[in-house]
Parts: C-alpha cells; structure tokens; sequence
C-alpha cells in the first residue's frame, strides 16, 4: 500500500499537480529565468501576508527563520508569549541565542490575553516579542490582531509572529496590524513539501537590524533585502520548492483568497461536526479554536492508537495522536491545505467506520 494519506498538522498532504510542478527541469538561481520565477510568488505572498513588504524565501525549515529573527531583532530582552509545544520551545531558544528573556506562560490549550501582555511589557526593558498565532500543537489560535495593537503600543518593542499553521488559511493583515516579522514553513497550510520559510520584515525591524552587530550570513535579514531588491535569495534555494510554492500560489489565486478561507472554516466545521456528534471534546477553548486543525481531548478509556492505528491500516488515512507533553491525551486532525468537502468527508466517514468497530 502506498503512504497514508496525511491528515497530520503537517507536513500535510502534497498534490500530485504540485510534485509535478515541483519536477520541472532544474534552472540556475544566477538569472533571468530564475528572477521571473522569484518576482511571480511576491504579489500571491505578500496578498497572503496583509503586505507591501518583500516576502523572503529562507532554504529552511520555519525554526531557521523563528531563530534568525531573534538573532536580527533582539539585543535586549525578549518576551516568548508560551502556550503550548511550539511556543515554549521558542524560549528555548531564546536562551540557546544566549539572549536574556522572560515569558508568559498559559496552559497549553489556552490562548494569549493581550492585557497580560500590555502588562507584562509595561515592567520596561523588552526590545521583542514572539508570538505563535496558531499554536499547532493545541489547536489554539491567540487574537493576533489585539495582539499586535498592545505591543505597537510600545515603540521600541519588536513583534516576531509565527504563522506556520494559519498562513493562507486564515486573513492576515501584516502592515496593518503592525506586525515586524511574519513567518511561516510551507508543509502546512501551504500544503508543499518541508525545506522552505517564508518571512516579511517591516522597515523598522529591518532598520533594527542594520544596527545588530554578528548576525551571521544564511539568515541575516540585511542580506536577504538586498537579494530581493533583485528577485534574489543570498545563497541557492530549493528551486524546486519554489517552482511548487509558483503552483501552489496559481491555484489560491484561482480559487481566490476569500474562497480559500471560507473552504477552510468550512472543511474545520465538518471535523467538528463529528466530534460533536461522537462527543469528543475541543482541547481549546471555544472562541479561539484554528480554523486549520482540530486538537480533541481524548476521552477517558477510548483507545486512541487502535484507533489512529486501524484509520491508518483499513484506510489508509493519517491523523496525529497529540504533540509534546499531551501526546497520547489529545489527537490532532489538520484539515490544511486543498482538502475538500469531499475528501474530508472521506476521512469522516472513514472514522466513523473505524469507530463503529471499536
Ligand atoms: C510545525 C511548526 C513549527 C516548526 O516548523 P519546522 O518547519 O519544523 O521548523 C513552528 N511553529 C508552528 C506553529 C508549527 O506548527
């Protein structure tokens, strides 16, 4: 049998339309064919992103850009906003950056309180801020937009925005909002392979990081401005992720971006219609629920990996059987990417047969 079809939180399942978009012959990154390649993925990006920004393409996975913007942007203190596996690592790494930092930290499941954020930034010293807006990891979406209005409130403090899992799925309004850095990887809502960041700095992020003495080279952001100016990345790319990115971007254009997310509200409703309707409770609260995956508490005495396990063998199917600290007393269900009322029908009712069997 074939690799199950992925209905994990990423990376997410990849059309044969885009592989084969992805297979074209290879090209040079140093010309003319590789500029126009470059230029065609701005205007679907930054329409994405809520920008007039250059959106960079990082060779990386989204951690390589999660780091970079700590290293561009923040010399003196950090605040990691934590609510779940993604989001606490990021404090992690602050520290590895040998950075000084502090966080606010809610349960996992929780979302973001933009007072406590106002509050805690009000005690002084803090250049950053790093936010998850859809933690994947929980399935819970923070308010990024009430978010970024406290934090624009403080002039000197820089707001990084991870992205990852709501970029392309739900409205993001970067320049208005008054994000610094936004960022995303592409193997999940994007629905491409993993090996590629996507990332806009706002002109006083990157005015900031002009003056940041050891950025390095792969990751500076100075490097990256200039390489865009001419349709350009510092170092050679994943062409071939980017001739998929190209496709990927055509299809949402086609589909239009207002469809796109009302397919996603859609597609995420028909996964909470079945909870609903077997009595699996939301892992977040109602409210702040992703709109691109759903994270369920798995109910005492079922059987969560016969469960996930029989989908997988009878159907061929994949869903993720919970991430981090609540592996095992959750399980996540991405409905990401091109998926249709039809195909998550297909997972529904495959679901439920598993489910009547057990
Ligand atoms: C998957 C994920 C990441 C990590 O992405 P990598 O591509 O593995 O570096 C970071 N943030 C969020 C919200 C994610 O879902």
């Amino acid at each position: 049998m074939s690799s199950p079809k992925l209905f994990i939180p990423g990376p997410i399942d990849v059309s044969p339309a885009t592989y084969a978009a992805m297979s074209r012959t290879m090209i040079g990154h140093r010309g003319s064919e590789f500029e126009a390649l470059y230029a065609s993925t701005q205007t679907g990006l930054q329409d994405l992103a809520g920008t007039s920004r250059p959106v960079f393409l990082a060779t990386s996975s989204a951690w390589g850009v999660m780091e970079a913007a700590l290293r561009n942007l923040a010399s003196k203190k950090v605040l990691n906003l934590c609510k779940g596996a993604f989001s606490d690592k990021w404090f992690d790494v602050s520290k590895k950056c040998g950075l000084e930092a502090e966080k606010i930290q809610v349960e996992w499941g929780q979302p973001i309180c933009p007072d406590a954020v106002r509050a805690k930034l009000a005690e002084g010293g803090f250049d950053t801020v790093t936010l998850i807006h859809n933690e994947t990891s929980t399935g819970c979406m923070s308010d990024l937009e009430a978010i970024a209005k406290v934090v624009k409130s403080f002039p000197d403090v820089m707001l990084i925005v991870d992205t990852v899992s709501s970029f392309s799925a739900v409205p993001l309004k970067m320049d208005e909002w008054g994000i610094d850095v936004l960022l995303a990887g592409v193997q999940k809502a994007l629905a491409l392979p993993p090996g590629l960041a996507i990332f806009a700095v706002s002109e006083a992020a990157m005015e900031r990081a002009k003056s940041m003495k050891n950025r390095g080279y792969y990751f500076d952001f100075v490097e990256f401005e200039k390489n865009a100016a001419a349709n350009n990345t510092p170092s050679t790319p994943a062409i071939s992720l980017i001739f998929g990115l190209q496709h990927i971007l055509q299809t949402i254009a086609e589909e239009g971006i207002e469809n796109r997310f009302a397919r996603h509200r859609s597609n995420n409703a028909l996964i909470h219609a079945w909870a609903q309707r077997h009595n699996f409770q939301h892992f977040a609260p109602e409210g702040n629920r992703s709109v691109s995956l759903s994270c369920f508490h798995t109910p005492a005495g079922f059987d969560q990996s016969t469960f996930i396990k029989n989908l997988k063998s009878k159907h061929n199917f994949l869903i993720n059987g919970g991430y981090g600290k609540i592996k095992g007393i959750t399980f996540r269900i991405s409905n990401m990417g091109n998926e249709t009322t039809a195909t998550m029908n297909e997972l529904i009712h495959a679901m439920d047969d598993v489910l009547a069997t057990m």
